[in-house]
């Protein structure tokens, strides 16, 4: 579907932080499309124990539907397709997927999240090993599940000495190694040393997930190590070419600044989630959704209300 007219929002990105501004713009009766090319990382969970009011805990997939199926249900409008390009227009963006279609829009939310780091597995066999509980990426999410596991931790960078620290609150049996290389401080190594953590050396060779355990062959070592659960700490990319494109200063590490979620250097452009400096946590990106969204209607009726006052002046008495 081409939707040459304009919506007043769209929305990029159909994960937390996507669906809850949808819902939130649905509620303030603003026409609000959401298009989204399928990549939702919580669409990779096999359950979250960490979203509040799932003590049970909920799976990725569950949530993401009944965030969209909540949106829909006031009125938001969601397409699939992938976003090559978001340009000014007038004065609204006009929106350019992969495979030609357009949408225009008076106001716009990049809610376009992160690509993980991942360690090299075949793809199959890596999702896998994620729902098997094996392979994590989120000590902030599920340390608390593996509470006196076995822990691997890889990447010997500030990265990964951060990780592996943050881990020992949940086990004392905590061992960091290097993904291809060592580049801990003299510091850093003492402050493992000082929390119990063990860092071994030698690049790492492979990956084998062996059951409800992974094994982990490193240069040097004559045999695996053998791991409850392995954490990769091996950095984000997050997906901000599109905000970069539209004149958004993008930090070094990718992310938009914070305060993107209540106005960017681009008048109506406002980000949310992942995407924008911070914690990467549902709750998060659903609260950045929600100010995100009100501030994009509030812009708006500030908008309208200097039109409506400039028709008001041009009025004949
Ligand atoms: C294995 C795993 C386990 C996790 N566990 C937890 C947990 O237990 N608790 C927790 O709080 N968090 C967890 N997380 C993190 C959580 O998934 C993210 O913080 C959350 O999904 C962020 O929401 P978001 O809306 O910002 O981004 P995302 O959910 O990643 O959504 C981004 C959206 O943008 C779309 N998009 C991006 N670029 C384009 C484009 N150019 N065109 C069209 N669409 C585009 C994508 O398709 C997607 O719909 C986990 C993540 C992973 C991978």
């Amino acid at each position: 579907m081409t939707r040459p007219e304009p919506f007043e929002v769209i929305v990029v990105g159909a994960g937390p932080a996507g669906l809850a501004a949808a819902l939130y713009l649905a509620r303030f009766r603003r026409s609000v499309l959401v298009v989204h090319d399928g990549q939702s990382r919580a669409l990779r969970i096999p359950k979250t124990y960490n979203v509040p009011g799932y003590p049970e805990g909920i799976a990725g997939v569950e949530l993401v539907q009944r965030l969209t199926d909540h949106a829909v249900e006031f009125g938001a409008v969601i397409v699939e397709a992938q976003i090559r390009s978001a340009q000014r227009s007038g004065k609204g963006f006009m929106l350019t997927s992969a495979d030609g279609r357009r949408w225009g829009s008076r106001a716009l939310i990049l809610a376009t999240g992160i690509r993980l780091n991942q360690v090299d597995l075949p793809h199959a066999e890596h999702e896998a090993a994620i729902r098997a509980d094996i392979l994590r990426y989120c000590p902030v999410c599920d340390g608390y599940e593996h509470i006196d596991s076995k822990i691997g931790v890889i990447g010997c960078d500030s990265n990964g000495a951060a990780e592996a620290l943050f881990l020992r609150q949940y086990s004392r049996d905590i061992t960091l190694m290097p993904h291809s290389h060592s580049e801990l401080s003299r510091e850093q190594i003492t402050e493992l040393d000082e929390a119990g953590i063990a860092v071994v050396q030698g690049a790492l060779r492979s990956l084998s997930p062996q059951g409800d355990r992974v094994d982990v062959v490193l240069d040097g070592h004559d045999r695996p190590l053998s791991f409850d659960v392995l954490y990769p700490a091996l950095g984000t990319r997050p997906r901000s070419e599109l905000a970069a494109g539209l004149g958004v200063v993008v930090a070094d590490d990718g992310c938009v600044d914070a305060g993107a979620v209540r106005q960017t250097s681009v008048p109506g452009l406002f980000a949310a989630g992942d995407v924008v400096e911070g914690l990467d946590q549902i709750s998060v990106a659903i609260g950045h959704g929600a100010l995100a969204a009100t501030s994009a209607h509030n812009w708006l009726r500030e908008c309208d209300r200097h039109t409506l006052q400039a028709a008001g002046r041009k009025k004949p008495s």
